[in-house]
């Protein structure tokens, strides 16, 4: 409940400084509300807080200081402040650490400022252009709305130079308004598409869950192209008919802007955006109305969970099996099983879709916690590609070139019909190896244990964990040869060397996360893709995740056991994904579609699985050996990762932690470990890991609170535990 405290009452404020506790202050004059976002002393500064309930008192009250002043921002609702305790309690995060992701709005309680809106005019412009009519027909259908700038070029499709013209003719208006206006409106009542009979079943039983008002998720299971997006807009728009808000999270900046488009198309305008590529103000923007209420539906990434929302009905992760999902510093949290929590403490609806789903949530659907639904084949009359391998043992190729003669045969037929062709591998750059020829050393990173990778783009070497670039020596740094370095293996960059090489008339293109200079930039390239601007597609992940390239109509992996290689009992799941997302990418429209796997052991179980495209098969027998060996999802896991410039200090901390481990043993939990971790050193800082495993139903947060909380981090030390880590 929401409890008012008058001027001068002790209160108790959580801050977000690395505090284990919240702090008793004063209330300020006119009183505050549990919840308030407030501003308060903290030794010399001034930090945020939110008023967590009545302070605890029992001591020299004479001490206390006051809180400063109340911000303004709608107070936090009750629900959220659940959601973070209980979020932290099941990630092991300190509550202040968990409270700085649900205030991280820029400009927080500071008075509204102002900037410049469009409306329309009252003169003709001189002379009137294609580009021009657009503005001028946006700003008419729109009337009552006021664009910014932006807003009003991305939904006219002009430059904003366009918008400027008219201005200075008088044809359109610039005023100030308040910078945290309320988005468009979304219309839930605009028809949508006529539904195919599997999707309207499927979007009819969602309907029917939204309108519980209660709590449930729903697994969306279908191929890529099946129509999951369609029907989960419908989810959407029953929950904008409620009046309640909608979140769709997407596993990749890379994809909002052509899910934005189809959210406009599908009701009228844009929603709300909320991830790091957003500009401050709209971030500031968009926290703000989400909690008033003037925004529907937000489009983001994991953080869009930690929105102040004033009455959130439905939440969609799409490509839920993503592992961009996962957190992977700071605060370790999956946001997948965050965003079901936070659903069942506000009486949400969860879909999660995705074609390839999570071994997690096929077990919860099967121990009847999920609802599932399918979409069984691919919308209208497009079909799943027909998957083989191509048994690179048996292929003629000469050294450092990897399109076998097989594939670069059906790209040229491709190539010949005027369709597309993606080669994809899963590695930036151009060579993950630098080596010396004379003496054998491959060039590291300084400050990590991990190879440097050459970008030939930038013209240089970069470290992938840390960021670190230097130039393409020229010297080998350990025996001094000179010009004895050379590249080894494939990476992107090269790949599309070899590519242009063997076809010198195709226009080929790069889709890389590291080759564009902005999203704006890589929006446009993938269209113009899309529209038939590139023969041949070279991709890593990436392309992997959605895109619809209605040409394309041939995949060629170029490595596809690069994935299974090493321990992690995930790689099976993984690459199985992967391989089938990425073949999905194929015969999307009319066209059917072919996918080449280059593999040098076909007969491997889960390419065969893959070849085979029996999903269910292969989930069973992962499945299988999964709980034999007691691993999640049929039993628990936590990674304790300790950190240390020092590396004898973290393996005697390690050594230390695995002897005494009765807490885990009281509760039958095994740990194993110390081992260096996967990447064992990172900017400098030694890392070994523990691995805790146990029973499914087992108390393992306590256990392991009590376990840690045995030790002190002393010196350089740092600990950190993940709690269902990704690889095991
Ligand atoms: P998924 O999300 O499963 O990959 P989408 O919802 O993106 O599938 O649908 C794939 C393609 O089929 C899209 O281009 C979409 O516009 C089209 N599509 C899906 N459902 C329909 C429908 N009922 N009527 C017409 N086109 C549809
Ligand atoms: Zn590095």
């Amino acid at each position: 409940m929401q409890q008012h405290f008058d001027e001068g009452a002790l209160v108790a404020v959580m801050t977000t400084q690395p505090l284990d506790r919240a702090l008793d202050y004063r209330a300020p004059e006119g009183g505050c509300l549990t919840g308030a976002f407030v501003e308060v002393p903290l030794g010399p500064r001034k930090v945020v807080g939110v008023v967590w309930g009545a302070g605890e008192g029992g001591y020299d009250l004479s001490k206390v200081r006051s809180v400063i002043r109340v911000l303004d921002a709608v107070p936090m609702r009750d629900e959220m402040r659940e959601f973070l305790v209980r979020a932290a309690d099941y990630t092991l995060t300190p509550l202040p650490a968990m409270l700085r992701l649900a205030t991280r709005a820029p400009g927080l309680g500071d008075p509204p400022s102002m900037r410049k809106v469009y409306r329309p005019g009252d003169r003709h412009p001189d002379r009137m252009t294609e580009p021009r009519q657009r503005v001028l027909d946006t700003l008419a259908e729109y009337g009552g709305l006021s664009f910014t700038l932006k807003e009003l070029a991305e939904q006219a499709g002009v430059s904003t130079g366009v918008i400027k013209g008219l201005v200075t003719q008088g044809a359109a208006a610039e005023e100030d308004s308040p910078r945290d206006t309320p988005y468009p409106r979304l219309d839930p009542e605009r028809p949508g598409m006529t539904l195919a009979d599997d999707q309207a079943t499927a979007a009819a039983s969602l309907r029917e869950r939204l309108a519980t008002g209660r709590y449930g998720t729903t697994l969306l299971r279908g191929v890529t192209g099946s129509g999951k997006t369609e029907v989960y807009l419908e989810a959407v728009a029953e929950c904008l008919a409620q009046g309640r808000q909608a979140l769709v999270l997407l596993p990749e900046i890379a994809l909002t802007s052509e899910f934005l488009t189809r959210v406009q198309a599908r009701f009228g305008a844009m929603p709300a955006e909320w991830h790091s590529g957003v500009t401050a103000t709209e971030r500031r923007r968009c926290w703000k109305m989400v909690g008033e209420g003037g925004a529907q539906l937000v489009v983001g990434a994991r953080s869009a969970l930690f929105l102040p929302y004033r009455d959130l009905g439905l939440v969609i992760v799409d490509e839920e099996h993503d592992t961009s999902y996962k957190q992977e510093d700071g605060v370790l949290y999956n946001a997948r099983d965050m965003a079901v929590l936070r659903a069942s403490i506000c009486g949400a609806q969860v879909i999660l879709a995705s074609a390839t789903p999570s071994l997690e949530s096929w077990a919860n659907v099967e121990a009847g916690k999920y609802q599932k639904l399918e979409l069984t084949s691919r919308f209208g009359d497009a079909v799943m590609p027909e998957m083989r391998a191509i048994d690179m043992r048996s292929e003629d190729l000469p050294g450092a070139q990897w399109v076998s003669p097989t594939l670069r045969e059906a790209v040229q037929q491709r190539i010949d019909r005027g369709e597309q062709a993606l080669l994809f591998l899963n590695r930036r750059g151009y060579a993950p190896i630098t080596l010396c020829r004379a003496c054998g050393h491959q060039i590291g990173c300084d400050q990590c244990d991990a190879r440097m990778v050459e970008h030939r783009f930038q013209k240089r070497l970069v470290c992938h964990q840390c960021g670190e670039t230097k130039p393409i020596p020229t010297v080998c740094p350990n025996c001094e040869a000179e010009d004895r370095l050379a590249p080894v293996g494939p990476g992107v960059e090269r790949l599309a060397e070899e590519t242009t090489a063997l076809f010198p008339d195709a226009r080929v293109a790069v889709l890389s996360s590291d080759l564009f200079g902005s999203a704006r930039a890589m929006k446009a390239q993938i269209e113009e893709i899309a529209q038939g601007g590139a023969d041949i597609i070279i991709g890593t992940q990436l392309v992997a995740k959605g895109h619809n390239f209605p040409l394309l109509t041939l995949v060629g992996v170029i490595d596809a056991d690069l994935g299974l290689q090493g321990s992690d009992l995930r790689a099976a799941e993984r690459t199985f994904q992967l391989m089938r997302q990425v073949a999905g990418r194929a015969g999307r429209s009319e066209k059917p579609g072919l996918a080449l796997l280059q593999t040098f052991q076909p007969e491997h179980p889960v390419i065969r699985a893959i070849l085979a495209g029996d999903e269910d098969g292969f989930w069973q027998a992962e499945a299988a050996e999964r709980k034999a060996a007691g691993v999640p999802p049929y039993g628990r896991m936590a990674g304790i990762v300790l950190s240390s410039t020092d590396v004898q200090e973290v393996f005697d901390l390690g050594t230390a932690m695995a002897h005494q481990d009765d807490p885990l043993r009281r509760i039958g939990a095994q740990v194993f470990g110390p081992a260096p971790a996967p990447i064992a050193r990172i900017r400098g800082r030694h890392r070994v890991r523990l691995l805790v495993k146990a029973d499914k139903a087992a108390p393992l947060q306590s256990a392991l609170a009590a376990w840690v909380g045995q030790f002190k981090l002393a010196g350089q030390l740092r600990l950190s535990v993940d709690i269902d880590p990704q690889s095991f």
